[in-house]
């Protein structure tokens, strides 16, 4: 038996998996084993999906619909649908999921248990603002029907819940409408800081999406330099035929590249060309949903180009009066020489995600990606975490490997009330970590 991984190659330390196809199984599997964690697609980076011991409760294969109301769209699915299923079933029809990660390949429970947001976070939110209403089954078999009205605690600490609550079984999510499966598009190469903080405010009213991916090698009078993404969606087509147009091509990464390939010097060569590669100020197009949401899907097993060691995300949010700090954080990246690819910058609007332990809040948020490597990287993050603390921000879970427990009980001041909710026989190596001390 392989050990359950992370995206970023952590390994979960079970002594046993189970593959879930029918509810009623989960049943059986609670009652004879002792400690759990229910496991969807393994798309987190760090350790928040890994089972620090007993059995890891393999959901996907957990993946019916359960019904679908066409006039409202309001739908339900049990937990282990993933937005690739979901979104073959429901664009064809005219309707999309209401927030998107960068991938489709999260299942409904993974969504739920990270309250995902997306790149439209300032116009809905988080996935959890969209859930009407989850079965939660409980160690001692207990299934409980939550919803922001009916045992709204339970609730409140399932969305984002990091998986620690029980087994979500199935949800109900509210859809939102859309006219076509292709998005109008605007890429906008920036020169600064101050050219993204403009545009996303001079965007946020009348785009659905925002972004901006950063050049984090850039100094200077060019720190801070990107292509800021916008889009919507197109108010006219018709979604069944434009989506079965779009390429369903993908490569695959077939084996773990050696790990020179990554160094300072590659990283500066594509974030220079990717920046360059644009020639004018404004680009317009229109995009199938593919490829604006899920770029990076189109290469199976990517995470492998980071070699043997894996790879480390570290994201963070700073309020929005933090710009200073935002900027002394990108000094410091360019300084250290271990930039990242993927280093995406975006604005959380003020809509109050519905979880205890929900990440998103209002601010700045910035993704980056680095190869791992061990004692290098763990210099770098601390220099970042000295700045996330003081600055009273906070790190994303899902994609985190090595936050202290200060950083984490600091940035999430109802850690000790939602420990309250923890279903006692479910336990992660990410829980064990973060609620020490
Ligand atoms: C390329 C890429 C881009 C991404 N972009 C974004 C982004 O833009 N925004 C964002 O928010 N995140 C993003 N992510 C992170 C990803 O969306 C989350 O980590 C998501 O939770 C992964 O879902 P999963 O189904 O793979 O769950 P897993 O990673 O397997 O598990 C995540 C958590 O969910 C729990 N869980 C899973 N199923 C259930 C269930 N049925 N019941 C209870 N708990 C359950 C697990 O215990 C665990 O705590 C990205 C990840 C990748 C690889």
């Amino acid at each position: 038996m392989n050990p359950t991984q992370s995206w970023g190659g952590m390994q979960g330390h079970e002594s046993r998996q189970e593959p879930i196809f029918w509810q009623q199984d989960i049943h059986a599997i609670l009652k004879r084993d002792q400690r759990f964690l229910a496991y969807g697609l393994g798309r987190s980076y760090g350790d928040s999906c890994l089972p620090s011991e007993g059995t890891a409760l393999l959901l996907s294969p957990l993946n019916k619909l359960r019904s679908f109301d066409e006039k409202t769209g309001l739908i339900s699915a049990e937990a282990g649908l993933s937005l690739a299923e979901l979104l073959d079933f429901i664009v064809p029809l005219g309707w999309f999921v209401p927030v998107s990660p960068g991938t489709k390949y999260v299942t409904l429970g993974g969504a739920i248990a990270n309250d995902i947001h997306g790149k439209n976070h300032h116009k809905r939110g988080t996935f959890g603002c969209h859930i009407t209403e989850m079965e939660l089954l409980r160690s001692n078999g207990e299934t409980i029907l939550c919803s922001p009205t009916r045992e709204k605690e339970l609730f409140a600490a399932t969305v984002g819940g990091l998986g620690l609550t029980g087994v979500i079984t199935w949800c109900t999510l509210q859809l939102i409408p859309i006219q076509s499966a292709l998005v109008d598009s605007e890429t906008i190469k920036t020169t600064g800081l101050d050219d993204f903080f403009a545009l996303e405010d001079a965007s946020a009213q009348d785009w659905e999406y925002s972004m901006s991916w950063i050049d984090c090698m850039a100094q200077g009078s060019r720190r801070g330099r990107g292509i800021f993404y916008r889009g919507n969606h197109a108010q006219t087509g018709r979604p069944a035929e434009e989506y079965a147009a779009q390429a369903k091509w993908k490569v695959s990464v077939p084996i773990q590249a050696p790990s020179w390939v990554l160094n300072k010097w590659s990283i500066r060569a594509f974030n220079e060309v990717y920046y360059q590669q644009q020639q004018s100020r404004v680009k317009k197009g229109r995009m199938p949903i593919d490829s604006f949401f899920y770029p990076l899907d189109k290469i199976l097993h990517w995470n492998r180009f980071y070699g043997q060691r894996g790879l480390l995300q570290y994201q963070f949010v700073l309020s929005l009066d933090r710009r200073q700090e935002l900027n002394q954080i990108f000094d410091i990246i360019a300084k250290s020489g271990m930039g990242s690819f993927l280093a995406v910058l975006k604005k959380f609007g003020d809509i109050r995600s519905p979880g205890m332990l929900s990440f998103p809040r209002e601010g700045y948020t910035l993704t980056l990606d680095f190869q791992n490597q061990g004692q290098k990287s763990q210099s770098l993050f601390r220099q970042l975490d000295a700045i996330v603390l003081s600055a009273g921000g906070r790190l994303y879970p899902a994609k985190d490997a090595m936050m202290s427990p200060e950083l984490f009980q600091n940035g999430y001041p109802l850690w000790r009330e939602f420990s309250r909710y923890i279903d006692p026989k479910f336990t992660s190596l990410f829980w064990n970590r973060v609620s020490r001390g």
